[in-house]
């Protein structure tokens, strides 16, 4: 066995899940991809500088790794392998040197991903807190600004916040504010909980944001809801934001804002499933902490999620 074979882990019925060091998905790592970039390269993001409540999710690339060595290859409901159909690798992490410094740090990310879109690799990205999405967009949004589905109890487009306009809750206003979003082709979905102000959102609708309430999503039911988010995002390139606090606490205890009254499991994976089609330059699954986890439920389903966001990326081929 050579030492590539040994790493990439491609056949688990020779090498048991449990083995080994833990890999996005088992997939081969490769921190130095530019060498040999991967169609789609999975990666951590280790921060959370940017949260306003309950801390973690810096810890959440390792658990979510670990955990989706508890993902096969093939999906059951859709067939797609996106392991047949795409180049997939673990691209490590976006390292940061100035954790304790949010504009740093956020600059150093987007040098990760500036790096990683410069060698024609589509990202998939396990966060961090949501904070990280702007640098993300900063590196691949630059050229034009990208449509967005955006899945999450929060709109996520407050301003400035103790002091800050980079915290976890206010990422997709200031990639408005820098043209790397345009609102008109932004959708945000599963939003509730109780508010600081009643209009604690107001910049998601003045800008043109289409925002489904929680509410909207049980009476019409989420298939609708999809079906309306593609129309209006239409065939150009959109980013995906998943942000794990999108599902109900009972699915999603391990995150830092849970806001009760949920999507479930089912319907999120459903949800992304039905994306299948659209044209996504990246896509991320951002706020699992696993200090705040219940036996590994949170990362789990995280390592899922992100398992359907990687099957809709890949396609059939
Ligand atoms: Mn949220
Ligand atoms: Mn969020």
């Amino acid at each position: 066995m050579s030492d590539k074979e040994t790493l990439s882990f491609d056949d688990p019925m020779q090498r048991p899940r449990f083995t080994g060091l833990a890999t996005f998905f088992r997939a081969s790592y490769r921190e130095d991809f530019e060498a040999d970039p991967p169609a789609i390269g999975v990666c951590g993001v280790p921060y959370d500088g940017g949260v306003t409540n309950r801390p973690g999710p810096r810890h959440g690339p390792r658990e979510v790794r670990n955990q989706s060595s508890m993902v096969r290859r093939i999906n059951q409901a859709t067939g797609i392998n996106p392991f047949d159909t795409a180049t997939v690798a673990d691209i490590g992490d976006a390292w940061i040197r100035k954790p304790y410094e949010i504009v740093g740090a956020h600059s150093e990310i987007e040098e990760f991903f500036t790096r990683a879109h410069g060698a024609g690799i589509r990202t998939l990205t396990c966060g961090g807190d949501h904070s990280v999405s702007l640098p993300i967009l900063r590196a691949i949004a630059k050229d034009r600004p990208l449509g967005m589905i955006h899945i999450d109890a929060h709109c996520d487009t407050g301003d400035n916040y103790g002091g800050s306009r980079f915290h976890h809750g206010a990422p997709f206003k200031v990639a408005v504010d820098e043209g790397l979003l345009d609102p008109k082709r932004v959708v945000q979905i599963g939003i509730r909980g109780s508010l600081y102000q009643s209009d604690m959102w107001k910049f998601s609708f003045d800008s043109g944001m289409r925002v489904m309430m929680i509410e909207e999503v049980e009476e019409r039911g989420w298939r609708a809801c999809i079906d309306e988010a593609r129309e209006i995002v239409g065939d150009a390139p959109i980013y995906v934001s998943f942000d794990i606090d999108s599902l109900d606490p009972a699915y999603a205890p391990g995150t830092g804002t849970p806001e009760a009254g949920g999507l479930t499991m089912r319907e999120a994976q459903g949800m992304v499933r039905r994306l299948e089609g659209l044209d996504i330059a990246g896509s991320d699954m951002v706020e699992v902490s696993p200090p705040f986890d219940v036996g590994g439920i949170t990362a789990l389903n995280g390592a899922t999620i992100m398992y359907e966001l990687l099957c809709v990326m890949a396609g059939r081929g």
